[in-house]
């Protein structure tokens, strides 16, 4: 899987000031899983050490990019590099961006702006995070200091993770039989996202228009890729263990079935994390060989060294 990364994030010293922003889950643990693609698109413009740069509101241009001290215009410089930069990446198989945080380039909605008499006056998205929006639509995007949030990280890594198996099985899906498969597999996962997208992507599956599996697979991708951007709730996510739950109506105790209950309110109210609940659905499943809800991704989206789900701060 491959993820464009700014690349201060890698620890390369390539900040205004000839530092760095290393992000040490980024080096040294969502590494294991993703090559990294780097960016930068203000190093190639103005290099190394350079002046800082800031996006002012102005009259007659709108937000411009200017140098802090000096006031001098610098945006369309950086824009041509956002362009290149831009179109660099996008050569790659990418899954996902994950941008630094608070940059006029790369400030994913974080980029301070400033009036022209210098008083801070909101925030918004850096000029290459405008750029990667235009150009790449539903490709997953977070900047690295939102993925500090527990619950934010666990979405943006369930999303980058289901978006690389979607494009594999795009790349290399030769009959129908492999899209209801992927699309049951993914049927819990999806629910937790959205059910109304849930049902609507049911729909292409079934093909009652006669599609051609081409057509369909670009139905299915584009509202998959949508559907997995949807952050998980609670709430939802406590319908879908109920629903798996219900597999083992038959085999358990209702003193058993009461444990299991219990254990999904305490996830509720955050009494517990969620990998609780997962681990115990996931044993009666193998007890009682319910292989239909072993293959669903919602149980193991991801690779559970990731431990994403082991912290009550993982659902909102
Ligand atoms: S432009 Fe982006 S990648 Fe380059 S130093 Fe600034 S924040 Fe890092």
């Amino acid at each position: 899987m491959k993820l464009a990364v700014s690349s201060c994030l890698l620890g390369n010293e390539i900040r205004y000031n000839g530092g760095h922003k290393r992000d040490r889950f980024i080096t040294d643990t969502l590494s294991k899983y993703a090559v990294y693609v780097p960016f930068c698109p203000e190093d190639p413009a103005f290099g190394t050490p350079r002046e800082a740069i800031r996006l002012v509101e102005t009259k007659d241009k709108g937000l411009q990019i200017e140098t802090v001290k000096s006031g001098q215009n610098r945006h369309d410089a950086l824009l041509k590099e956002c362009d290149s930069e831009c179109e660099r990446i996008a050569r790659e198989p990418l899954c996902g961006i994950i941008f630094q945080a608070k940059s006029p380039s790369c400030g994913f909605g974080s980029a301070k702006t400033y009036l022209e008499n210098g008083y801070s006056s909101g925030k918004t998205d850096g000029v290459f995070v405008t750029t990667c929006k235009e150009r790449f639509g539903n490709l997953p995007m977070e900047e690295e200091a939102r993925l500090n949030d527990p619950w934010l990280r666990e979405n943006f890594i369930m999303q980058i993770f289901a978006y690389s198996d979607m494009q594999d099985l795009a790349a290399t899906i030769e009959k129908f039989a492999q899209l209801v498969d992927f699309h049951t597999r993914y049927k819990y996962l999806l629910l937790a996202k959205d059910e109304a997208a849930y049902r609507e992507l049911g729909r292409i599956v079934a093909n009652s228009e006669g599609l051609s599996l081409e057509q369909s697979v670009k139905r299915y991708k584009e509202l998959f890729f949508q559907t997995i951007a949807v952050k998980s709730k609670i709430s939802k996510t406590v319908n879908v263990l109920e629903h798996m739950a219900g597999f083992f109506k038959k085999q358990l105790t209702p003193e058993e079935k009461g444990e299991l209950h219990t254990l999904i309110e305490d996830y509720k109210h955050k009494i517990i994390p969620l990998i609780t609940v997962i681990a115990t659905v996931k044993l009666l499943a193998k007890k009682h060989n319910v292989t239909y809800l072993l293959d669903q991704k919602f149980l193991d989206p991801y690779p559970k060294e990731l431990a994403l789900r082991s912290h009550v701060g993982s659902g909102k």
